[in-house]
């Protein structure tokens, strides 16, 4: 069992995995959350009836925590959280408390935030452990989480066990910051797979074919992906899929282009030679800008491919 254990940021993944370890977690563990968005914390405080309780900033949320996990969208979010002077989690008592950031950055930042938090607390643990899964995934408790240890690390089972109220799928990938290459690889592949999933199906499209025929032969064919299959561009074919519900929610397209982005930056910086790189980057950098298609489900790429819609 848990004593005490803190999360902070609240949004589309936070929310709904903060939910799912009250479910879980006995009704002894306390459980502290903090969201700039006090509107957030206040709709998250009231579904818990009296669970989780509100803290004031992500200092407060260490105080009264011996496990803290963050989900926040960039690396400047990151570094706000764990380093602001007087707020932020490194200006608590972080003796012996185990810290595990979720938000998919980059592994500099990464790197940097353990680094200063070992300087000063050489008995606090740091581990980057992004997720995969989507808001459904968060919801459903069936994320993928990679995490940036080995798996003979002594504290695997321990992270194992807390982040499976979370997720199905725990992934031990190497060591610190391995966690996030493991993400960024596995999004610049759903990203292309995006983009190649919305032109395929814009060529049967507009070639006649009915869209669901379509999805359904790549589904047993060689096209077939995760895109294809849970979260399909194409409004209509998946009812649960942000784009049948007007690309609301999901994983918004600003989101993918920083993956996108940071992982054509890993592959210069490892030498990895990338055909739809800069291809893929531009697509989404264009369709984040594109007023149709802002602050939506990264999806919306199909509608920014001039995919049909009714
Ligand atoms: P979001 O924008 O919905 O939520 C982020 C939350 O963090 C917001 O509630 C915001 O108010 C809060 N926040 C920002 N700065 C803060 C600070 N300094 N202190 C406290 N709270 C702060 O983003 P999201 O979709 O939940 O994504 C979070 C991370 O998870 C991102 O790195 C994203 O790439 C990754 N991710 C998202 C998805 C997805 O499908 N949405 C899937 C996998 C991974």
């Amino acid at each position: 069992t848990y004593d005490s254990i803190g999360f902070i940021g609240l949004g589309v993944m936070g929310f709904p995995m903060v939910k799912n370890l009250a479910t879980k977690l006995s009704s002894s563990t306390r459980i502290h959350v903090f969201d700039i968005s006090t509107q957030t914390v206040d709709r998250l405080v009231a579904e818990s009836e009296g669970r989780i309780a509100s803290c004031s900033s992500s200092k407060d949320v260490a105080d009264r925590s011996d496990i803290i996990l963050s989900m926040v969208p960039e690396g400047s979010h990151v570094r706000s959280v764990y380093l602001t002077p007087s707020s932020g989690v490194l200006s608590s008592n972080l003796t012996s408390k185990l810290l595990i950031d979720c938000s998919t950055i980059d592994a500099a930042t990464s790197l940097s935030v353990r680094s200063q938090i070992l300087e000063h607390y050489p008995t606090a643990t740091f581990y980057d452990a992004p997720v995969s899964g989507g808001n459904l995934g968060a919801q459903r408790a069936t994320l993928t989480f990679m995490v940036g240890c080995s798996s003979n690390n002594p504290q695997f089972p321990l992270l194992q066990d807390l982040l499976g109220m979370m997720g199905s799928s725990i992934f031990a990938c190497g060591g610190p910051s391995l966690g996030l290459t493991a993400k960024l690889c596995n999004n610049y592949c759903s990203g292309l797979i995006a983009i190649a999933t919305s032109e395929a199906m814009n060529i049967g499209m507009r070639s006649g074919m009915d869209p669901r025929v379509l999805a359904s032969i790549f589904h047993t064919s060689t096209a077939q992906s995760a895109i294809c299959d849970k979260w399909c561009p194409v409004p209509g074919i998946c009812p649960d899929a942000p784009a049948s519900k007007g690309y609301q929610g999901g994983f918004k397209i600003q989101l993918m282009r920083k993956d996108f982005r940071l992982a054509v930056e890993t592959a210069e910086r490892v030498g990895v030679k990338l055909a739809l790189g800069e291809t893929g980057l531009k697509a989404y950098t264009d369709a984040m800008h594109d007023e149709r298609c802002k602050d939506l489900d990264s999806r919306v790429i199909y509608r920014f491919l001039g995919g049909i819609e009714d």
